[in-house]
């Protein structure tokens, strides 16, 4: 037993425990979490009328006294299935979206529907791979700082240096973090563009678009190899209701391409003066996509855009390499950063910005970690589909365990801690790969046919 290593040990002290069955209870129905967090407390559900006790649960009775729930972090590098579970309800979610289920009604499928692409603008010219490679300039010319304007070179896709500028002391860093920090504000410009453009186009008063017809939408954010965030969209026209309500006959898929290309082109959003920096007029790259999604299967297909889509949420900042998961508290965690040159200039950018005191309300120190970006991953306006806390419930009610009920009238609940002992993480992290694993055999099962 000596000679076993302690997290061996530990895991057979565990399995020896007389309640381990209510212990492996607590670890499949956190999926194997790598850093739970314990619970200590209970609940009680009375009868409103004759105050009866209807049920009563207690951690005191649970192994250790206490419950284990979820870390739910969405990083794959952080906690594996708690990653896997977020990004399985981001596809559900996106999903119900784009043809109904949980709640949403199926004809949302023949709704006008859009997958839309929009990217920051050039800060400056970086090395490009692929399609739209580094090309060498015929005039040889070269920039202030002695570097060629152009790149002869021929990148990988992965390549090192594909995303770096191709002259730093050029590339304009400040309105490259200062962009990331009004990134939400432009995306909500544009929203109100889009309904502004298409009352017009169908000879509304703007103030009576909500009237007529209701944009929903679920976007998430990805950083692009320059360490710019660009933004993928399903953009939805229902009537006024949402879901349950036909658009009106005006909104059609070409009405509502025009408005976003329309509004994506014309928003512009200011920055408070600076006397450092002065005002820059903020706006979205010229690169514009808009794809219509079909209800007759042509085109991009439906569970692709949400898979595609909840694939990112998964992702950490340190992962894209534009960034960390890690908040930066000083110059210092700047310097030692695991990123590239690129990356840091961004960052000591941020910093240096965040100092001012006319740009604090941006809060660019806090966010130099993901280059002064601060929207989630995942936005979504309200009737777009369902949401997290209803998908979680769902699951719950399915499992019927280790979920604290909606329908309590008396809890106390305290933090008492987090995370596994060396043989508890063993554990849990053979439960993870079991749930993963059959997770994937299910679905090789459903594929197959195709
Ligand atoms: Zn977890
Ligand atoms: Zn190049
Ligand atoms: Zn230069």
């Amino acid at each position: 037993m000596r000679q076993l290593p302690e997290a061996d040990r530990d895991a057979i002290r565990i399995a020896q425990d007389p309640q381990f069955t209510r212990w492996l209870g607590q670890l499949m129905a956190t999926g194997g979490c790598a850093h739970p967090v314990h619970l200590s407390g209970s609940t009680t559900t009375l009868d409103a009328t004759t105050g009866e006790i209807l049920r009563h649960y207690d951690t005191r009775d649970e192994p250790g006294e206490r419950l284990s729930v979820r870390c739910r972090n969405r990083r794959a590098t952080v906690c594996a299935p708690c990653s896997r579970l977020h990004a399985g309800d981001t596809f559900h979610l996106v999903r119900a979206g784009l043809i109904g289920g949980k709640n949403v009604p199926d004809a949302v499928r023949h709704r006008p529907r859009l997958f839309v692409t929009l990217t920051a603008p050039s800060f400056g010219p970086v090395h490009r791979a692929g399609d739209d490679r580094c090309q060498p300039r015929r005039d040889r010319t070269n920039c202030e700082h002695g570097r060629p304007f152009g790149c002869g070179a021929v990148h990988d896709t992965d390549g090192s240096l594909v995303g770096q500028p191709l002259c730093p002391d050029c590339y304009d860093y400040t309105a490259h973090a200062l962009w990331h920090a009004h990134a939400g504000m432009l995306w909500d410009r544009f929203v109100i563009g889009v309904r502004r453009h298409l009352a017009s186009s169908a000879g509304l008063v703007q103030s009576r678009f909500a009237e007529r017809a209701r944009l929903s939408f679920a976007r998430v954010a990805e950083y692009q190899r320059r360490g710019a965030v660009h933004v993928h969209a399903v953009v939805r026209l229902d009537g006024p209701d949402g879901p349950t309500d036909e658009p009106p006959a005006w909104g059609t898929v070409a009405r509502l391409t025009d408005a976003v290309r329309a509004s994506a082109s014309r928003v512009v959003v200011r920055t408070l003066h600076s006397p450092a920096v002065g005002e820059l007029a903020l706006r979205w790259g010229t690169q514009v996509d808009t794809r219509p999604l079909r209800a007759d299967g042509l085109g991009p297909d439906d569970d692709a855009v949400a898979a595609y889509v909840a694939k990112y949420v998964t992702k950490g900042a340190n992962e894209t390499g534009a960034g960390t998961d890690h908040k930066l508290t000083n110059w210092a965690d700047i310097d030692t950063a695991p990123v590239s040159d690129h990356v840091r200039s961004l960052m000591r950018v941020c910093w240096r910005l965040g100092g001012l005191p006319e740009y604090e309300p941006l809060h660019l120190r806090l966010w130099a970690h993901t280059l002064g970006y601060r929207g989630h991953i995942l936005t979504k306006s309200r009737a777009y589909s369902t949401t997290y806390a209803a998908l979680r419930a769902e699951r719950a009610r399915h499992v019927g365990h280790a979920y604290i009920p909606a329908t309590i009238t008396e809890r106390s609940w305290r933090y008492v801690g987090s995370g596994h002992t060396p043989g508890g993480a063993l554990l849990a992290a053979g439960v993870a790969e079991d749930i993963a694993s059959n997770r994937e055999s299910a679905r090789d099962e459903i594929e197959a046919p195709r």
